[in-house]
């Protein structure tokens, strides 16, 4: 049964001094999550594909007066093994640790039968939403090693938690990070300050949500700034313990 973390309360200096990288930080829920982290005390590592709207993060973040965060673009569709040991190597040289990994960037692809997926979009699907996570934590053990108390959070949906009807690669690849992440609690629980969760963040409104279901009225979906509670929850020391389980944000 998946946690729910919904009414968490978090302290205002909950992230203090903690180094937290968010991929898919430019719109979006990673947006703000980028900025509940920073919020909180958090120096944060905004990644993600287009530079302009990570600007627009950066400038919101230090017009609040919050530490100063960090650029990282990065495109991760195109992102090969060395181009994350790349990002780890200048985490470690700029931080010198990191306390926390955010995996949020993910991409929709086609919502069509299984029988007919086109496999060119397949391919795309699998290497953000899951290859990517994978390098990226992979690369990142030795730093967040160098941590006292750091958490990797993977991002699921309920279509990764029970299969569903023309979710085809997106649902197949959340369902994999899903094992991934419980593969990754079970190997690193023992000798290692880490520990590793996954976070459904449920319907919100977004450009992803909106694409997904262009019917639907996007009032009806709370805003990724209200769902905030079990991020912070999972980033900080009171989720220390929790490894290898299931979050619900809503
Ligand atoms: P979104 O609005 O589409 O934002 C996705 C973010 O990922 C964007 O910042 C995007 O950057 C980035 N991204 C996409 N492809 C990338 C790439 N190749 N390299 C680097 N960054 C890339 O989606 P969201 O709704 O906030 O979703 C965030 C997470 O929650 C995803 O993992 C999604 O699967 C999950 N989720 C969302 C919902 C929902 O209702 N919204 C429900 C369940 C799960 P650009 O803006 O530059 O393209």
């Amino acid at each position: 049964m998946p946690v729910s973390k919904k009414d968490y309360q978090a302290r205002p200096d909950l992230l203090k001094d903690r180094i937290i990288l968010v991929t898919g930080a430019g719109s979006g829920i990673g947006a703000a999550a980028a900025k509940s982290f920073a919020a909180h005390g958090a120096t944060v590592i905004l990644l993600g594909r287009t530079t302009r709207k990570l600007e627009t993060i950066y400038d919101e973040i230090e017009a609040a007066g919050h530490p100063t965060p960090a650029i990282y673009p990065m495109n991760l569709e195109g992102a090969t093994p060395e181009d994350h040991i790349q990002l780890a190597e200048t985490l470690e040289k700029e931080f010198g640790r990191l306390d926390g990994l955010l995996h949020n960037a993910s991409i929709l692809g086609n919502l069509t039968p299984l029988s007919q997926y086109n496999m060119e979009h397949w391919g795309k699907v699998m290497q953000v939403n899951l290859n990517a996570p994978y390098l990226m934590t992979r690369a990142c053990l030795g730093v967040l090693n160098k941590s006292e108390d750091a958490s990797v959070v993977f991002t699921s949906s309920s279509v990764g938690r029970k299969g569903r009807a023309y979710w085809g690669a997106y649902g197949i690849s959340k369902a994999a990070v899903e094992n991934m992440m419980q593969i990754w609690a079970d190997e690193l629980e023992a000798n290692t300050p880490i520990r590793v969760n996954s976070i459904n963040p449920g319907a919100t409104r977004t450009s992803m949500r909106t694409r997904a279901y262009p019917g639907e009225d996007p009032a009806s979906n709370p805003e990724p700034e209200a769902i905030m509670a079990a991020y912070l929850y999972l980033m900080g020391p009171d989720s220390k313990g929790s490894t290898g389980e299931q979050f619900d944000a809503q």
